[in-house]
């Protein structure tokens, strides 16, 4: 018997492009339960993320008239990520297997099914990758890998060119809903996880209709929770710079007095009194920067991560950690 797979959408006001998606969804599933790649159980699963128009009316519709077709409502609007959560919590109940995917088939659905060959080879998490960023204007193309890039600079294990297209076993599920934080950041959150992963490449196509959801405002707020959901580096780096600011300020400040002894040429009052103001600035940001890194370790501890995943276990015998 083959594992039951739920695909999670998250969906905010797309009733342009539901009935389009369904329809391929539809022939991907008949396909890959026909070729006995997933048990006839498995299902589509909307989330409707507080939709303004008609997607959730449609979302019913299409769970009346289409058996592997299913959906939940939240009480509102919570986001992208938020919404994603829900889908995934939820499924688990019910499936060996989750991916998730979004609404307005920019990802190839076509990769659903080498993801489940890698699934089926042993992966527990199987990342979807942009191979190209073609379709993509200059200033998203720029601003997205940049953004990667930047992510892995501050310290963020993050996939390159990797958004919110994967697979996850529901062993990894289990393990991902003991990170209890609430601002969230998953694909900073799955590399964490551990187990045995690998990557499938994809073309992201242009959006199928209606218009983006994450406008640059959203993308900015998202990047910056990423960065700060993960990294303490920004805290680090005030503790840094006031340390080496007030070394040369120390050393500047030697310097006006050694010359003073020595009979230099100053202007008398003026050198000391602003090599005082950079010292004691510069020590003032140092000690912001030392209270920073202690804050850092509360905010560590309140998000209380889980600090170990375990991936087998030789006492027991029926290891649930075998597919
Ligand atoms: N989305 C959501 N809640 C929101 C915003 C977006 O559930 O508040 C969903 C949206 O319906 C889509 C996915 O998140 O399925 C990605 O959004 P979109 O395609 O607009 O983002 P882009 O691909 O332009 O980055
Ligand atoms: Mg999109």
């Amino acid at each position: 018997m083959k594992d039951v797979l739920y695909i999670v959408i998250p969906c905010y006001n797309e009733e342009e492009v539901l009935m389009e998606t369904t329809k391929r969804l539809k022939e991907k599933l008949t396909n890959l339960i026909s070729d006995k790649k997933i048990s006839p159980k498995s299902k589509v699963m909307y989330i409707n993320d507080g939709s303004k128009d008609k997607t959730w009316e449609m979302i019913e519709k299409i769970h009346k008239e289409e058996k592997n077709f299913t959906g939940i409502c939240l009480s509102r609007n919570r986001g992208h990520q938020n919404a994603l959560v829900a889908g995934l919590l939820t499924a688990k109940k019910y499936a060996d297997v989750v991916i998730s995917m979004d609404a307005d088939l920019q990802d190839d659905i076509n990769a659903i099914d080498e993801m489940l060959e890698k699934y089926y080879e042993g992966n527990d998490i199987i990342y979807g990758v942009r191979s190209a960023r073609k379709k993509d204007t200059f200033f998203k193309k720029v601003t997205a890998e940049g953004f990667y890039k930047f992510m892995s600079w501050m310290g963020v294990d993050v996939v390159f060119n990797h958004a919110d297209y994967r697979l996850t076993s529901k062993r990894v599920l289990d393990e991902f809903e003991n990170y209890k934080e609430v601002n969230l950041f998953l694909r900073g959150i799955f590399p964490l996880i551990g187990y045995s992963s690998d990557i499938v490449y994809y073309e992201r196509s242009e959006r199928f209709a209606g218009e983006s959801k994450y406008p640059l405002k959203k993308m900015l707020n998202f990047a910056f929770d990423g960065i700060t959901s993960f990294s303490v580096k920004p805290i680090r780096f005030i503790a840094t710079s006031g340390f080496i600011l007030s070394f040369f300020s120390f050393v500047y400040l030697l310097y006006i007095i050694i010359s003073k002894f020595l009979g230099g040429s100053t202007v008398s009052g003026w050198s000391s009194t602003v090599a005082l103001i950079c010292l004691f600035g510069s020590i003032q940001i140092f000690c912001i920067g030392v209270i920073g890194e202690y804050i850092s370790k509360i905010y560590l501890e309140t998000k209380a991560r889980p600090r170990f995943a375990l991936s087998k276990n030789l006492e027991e015998k029926n290891d649930k950690t075998s597919h």
